[in-house]
């Protein structure tokens, strides 16, 4: 039986596990179907997360991450390379974590961390250009555009208030959606179509990312009616919504183990407990998530704490 369970190994997950085993659990193990590090090591430049800032050349995601599992490793953490298929609790109130391979294992505590992943829009070169050039994160990237030009794609509450983020950097912000109405709530959209740094370009859509090695230098824009305009920006923001990775707290009859919301994220309190006791959420999929490394970080080392106490207390 494992004490603690830690399913994805990005910043959450790693930190729980450098909390539970420094903390004194013996049997943790973190379930991270690919390397540790999660979804930062896919970011060619990060500089706000306290501490480690490099100006040139800037530091990479994964150079951020790199040290992460050796500290943790050192303190009794076991890494297995496996995907986890799902999450329910066993009869004597513990948790079965359900392997790829028809494997299982027994835990008495469970910190979910699977992160989210942001929706693709679908058009060419966007995968090409994520990193470099496109981006889903204003936070993250914007400040790399300061007194640039950028484009938004999306017409949601995201694409609005990271618009309206942006505008405070960016010496202007393309705002592109597909239609002349918006998802977004209307005093956000009001605000937005008032901020003179915001131009909107509507019943249009991102058809092309083009650049070259040095990154993007534009994106080629579609118009129902059929017309074409090239827009030279050296950022674009996609936001078109997010998909939380939750499927591991699916059960069979198509319930989730714990309380989520509308859109699927893990509802916790200020300790990542979720309404399960010994289930813990903690980085991206949890509810009003920020959606930073060190926030990530953050929560990963409050579940792992929270693990403890659970264990302690209940004296399992
Ligand atoms: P993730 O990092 O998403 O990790 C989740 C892990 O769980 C993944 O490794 C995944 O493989 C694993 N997993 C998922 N499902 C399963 C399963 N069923 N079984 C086993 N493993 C599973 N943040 C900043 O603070 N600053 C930045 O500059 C910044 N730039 C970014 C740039 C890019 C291009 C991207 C994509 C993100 C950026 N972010 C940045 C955001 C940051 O990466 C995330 O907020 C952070 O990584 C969230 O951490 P997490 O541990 O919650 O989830
Ligand atoms: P969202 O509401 O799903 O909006 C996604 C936007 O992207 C929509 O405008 C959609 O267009 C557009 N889109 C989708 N696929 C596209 C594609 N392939 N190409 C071009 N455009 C595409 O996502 P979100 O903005 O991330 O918000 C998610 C949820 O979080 C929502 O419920 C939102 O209200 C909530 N949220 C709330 C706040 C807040 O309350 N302050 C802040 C952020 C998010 P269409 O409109 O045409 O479908």
């Amino acid at each position: 039986m494992l004490d603690c369970a830690i399913i994805g190994g990005g910043p959450a997950g790693l930190t729980a596990g450098l909390y539970t085993t420094r903390g004194g659990l013996k049997e943790v193990v973190m379930y991270e179907m690919g390397m540790p590090g999660g979804q930062i090591t896919q970011s060619s430049e990060i500089e706000n997360y306290p501490g480690v800032f490099r100006e040139d050349p800037p530091l990479t995601g994964m150079e951020l991450m790199e040290p992460w599992p050796k500290q943790c490793m050192h303190f009794g953490l076991k890494h297995e390379m496996k995907e986890v298929q799902r999450v329910r609790r066993s009869e004597a109130g513990h948790f079965i974590v359900e392997l790829s391979g028809d494997e299982s294992v027994e835990a008495k505590t469970v910190i979910v961390c699977t992160g989210s992943t942001p929706r693709r829009a679908g058009f060419k070169g966007e995968e090409e250009f994520l990193g470099r050039g496109v981006s889903t994160c204003a936070t993250c990237d914007g400040f790399f555009y300061k007194d640039k030009e950028v484009a938004v794609l999306g017409g949601g509450d995201t694409a609005l208030e990271e618009a309206l983020y942006l505008a405070n950097i960016c010496s202007k912000v393309y705002v592109i959606h597909r239609r002349d109405t918006f998802r977004a709530a209307p005093p956000t959209v009001e605000r937005a179509m008032k901020n003179p740094k915001i131009e909107f370009i509507l019943n249009a859509t991102v058809e092309e990312a083009f650049g070259d090695a040095m990154g993007l230098e534009g994106v080629k824009i579609r118009f129902k009616d059929g017309r074409e305009e090239v827009l030279k920006v050296p950022g674009l923001f996609v936001f078109v919504g997010n998909n939380v990775n939750n499927k591991v707290l699916k059960q069979e009859d198509g319930s989730f183990l714990c309380d989520v919301n509308e859109q699927g994220q893990v509802i916790v309190d200020l300790n990542m407990h979720t309404s399960v006791p010994g289930l813990f959420a903690a980085g991206d999929l949890r509810i009003e998530a920020p959606k930073q490394v060190v926030c990530a970080a953050s929560d990963g080392a409050i579940a792992g704490m929270q693990a403890l106490h659970y264990i302690q207390e209940n004296e399992l």
